[in-house]
């Protein structure tokens, strides 16, 4: 490590001094004009930890559905993982450490994570279309480049796109070329194939409006509108030319609201989506003939998935393991069905086998349905979560089904459901265990919602800290929309009571 060359180059990247920031599930995310010395330092990270796993890591500049004005960054971990818990802690040192114990702070993490800094390192890196990311990323170069890291500055990225990128280069190819090209090419390729047996005609099955949340969403959907099939006719709307990012619009906006963004007219039954700022989510929506809004989101989505393969799987007649990851958000209902009859993700041998009778299978209907099976794997993205990826799934499963979007929507009934945001003093007051479905502290708040639960039928409710922001997320469902209404907004005020509520007190929009 070449100190003096460090010191010069932090000394550009200056860290205000008494800034602490905390790496969570998110990475750093905060205001962009605080994060200068934190992308710099996550440049570090990076050759520290692409060192140590002699392997390529990623580093994305983006703050998701975070309003345009702030910006964050995440590392990508080399199979396209999330970075290792374990490393979190560095992160979060590195990040707050005066600019005097830097180099000692490097030394010390090279000490514990046996980091040997002679070998190699390669770095990746991507940004979304923030004003503030540009600069930013070249922060990072500057961190990659000032420990002799090797680095491919991708430019403009959604986050999963970087993700893809990191797998293929560490398994040298086997999940795909590690280009954009081969990211589109391989998503076009297994979609066409699939809708190819797609046995609805009339073309306007496949319209679909699309909200970009003016993101990144909207230049790699332009980008890849050449490789997709003559048949999906897509329109893009808050395309980032005359609005600002995640501005009453984005899948974040759709969801907490329950409306469709701004910019974006429904006719009924018509199907829409939206997109996050950074396209790694995706919530579907519609109205129906009497003007009434209808969200489909992640729940629905993992089911109309999960339902499709599990059916396919019967045909090829194999009990292959399936997982489908599910979140606390997860709507009672849809659990109870989930868990009641789906197992859901590819294993490595459940792919292995499935690609063997895709190729050899003798009997035809076994093999046709291997080879849906097949494309529906390299449509996935098996690293992260794809708002580009997941569009063209559902939309092939929605073709091969014959399907319409309030067809899918009725597949099963959520219960009523309310999410409501509690301002709290301090995020960490707040800790969950169990999926984040129950809080061990503060004290006495889990018996009280308990309490609460117990006053309604088919209710269930549940309190998660943010990842970035001084909120607690309160998640209230029961048998009718009043009463989830009203215990969404008892169980806000007893995180406001037990665990240090700010502001006003809450209320329901
Ligand atoms: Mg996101």
């Amino acid at each position: 490590m070449d100190s003096e060359a460090l010191q010069k180059s932090s000394a550009s990247h200056p860290k205000p001094s008494g800034l602490t920031l905390q790496y969570g599930t998110a990475g750093f995310r905060t205001k962009a004009e605080q994060l200068d010395h934190v992308m710099f330092r996550m440049g570090l990270l990076a050759v520290l930890r692409s060192k140590v796993l002699a392997s390529t890591i990623g580093v994305m500049v983006t703050a998701s559905h975070n309003p345009e004005e702030d910006n964050g960054v995440k590392l990508v971990d080399p199979l396209g993982e999330m970075l290792h818990p374990s490393w979190e802690e560095y992160a979060t040192q590195l990040a707050n450490a005066e600019e005097q114990e830097l180099q000692t702070t490097i030394t010390e993490i090279c000490q514990k994570a046996a980091v040997n800094l002679h070998k190699d390192a390669s770095v990746f890196i991507g940004r979304d279309t923030r004003p503030s990311s540009k600069k930013l990323s070249q922060s990072v170069i500057d961190g990659v480049s000032v420990l002799g890291g090797q680095y491919h500055d991708y430019g403009l990225l959604t986050t999963p796109q970087l993700h893809y990128l990191v797998c293929c280069q560490n398994t040298q190819g086997q999940y795909g070329k590690a280009t954009l090209e081969g990211y589109y090419e391989k998503l076009s390729k297994a979609f066409t194939e699939l809708i190819k047996q797609s046995p609805i005609s009339g073309e306007n099955q496949r319209h679909l409006k699309i909200d970009c949340a003016n993101g990144i969403g909207a230049l790699k959907l332009s980008e890849m509108k050449p490789y997709f099939p003559k048949e999906m006719l897509i329109r893009l709307y808050n395309d980032g030319t005359k609005e600002k990012l995640n501005h009453l619009c984005g899948a974040d906006f759709v969801k907490v609201h329950q409306q469709p963004p701004r910019g974006l007219v429904m006719e009924p039954g018509e199907r829409c989506c939206s997109f996050d700022g950074d396209a790694d989510r995706i919530v579907y929506y519609y109205t129906d003939t009497t003007g009434r809004f209808h969200l489909i989101d992640g729940d629905k989505i993992a089911t109309l998935i999960s339902v499709f393969l599990k059916e396919l799987l019967a045909k090829v007649g194999q009990s292959l393991e399936l997982a489908v990851v599910q979140t606390a958000y997860a709507n009672g209902s849809s659990t109870r069905y989930l868990e009641e009859t789906l197992k859901v993700l590819f294993s490595k041998a459940a792919e292995t086998k499935i690609r063997q009778l895709a190729k050899e299978e003798k009997d035809d209907g076994k093999r046709e349905a291997a080879k849906v099976l097949e494309n529906m794997m390299d449509l996935i993205n098996q690293t992260v979560g794809d708002a580009i990826s997941d569009m063209l799934a559902i939309e092939a499963i929605l073709a091969l089904k014959g399907l319409t979007v309030q067809q899918w929507d009725g597949l099963y009934t959520d219960l009523p459901n309310r999410l409501l945001r509690v301002q709290v003093a301090e995020r960490r007051a707040v800790a969950t265990v169990d999926a984040e479905r129950r809080a061990v502290s503060p004290p006495g708040l889990q018996d009280s919602i308990d309490a609460l639960v117990g006053k309604y039928r088919a209710a269930r409710a549940f309190v998660r800290p943010s990842g970035t922001e001084d909120v607690v997320r309160v998640y209230a469902e029961a048998d009718t929309q009043e009463n989830a209404d009203a215990l969404a907004l008892e169980v806000s005020m007893a995180v406001y009571q037990l665990a240090g509520g700010k502001g006003a007190p809450p209320q329901l929009l």
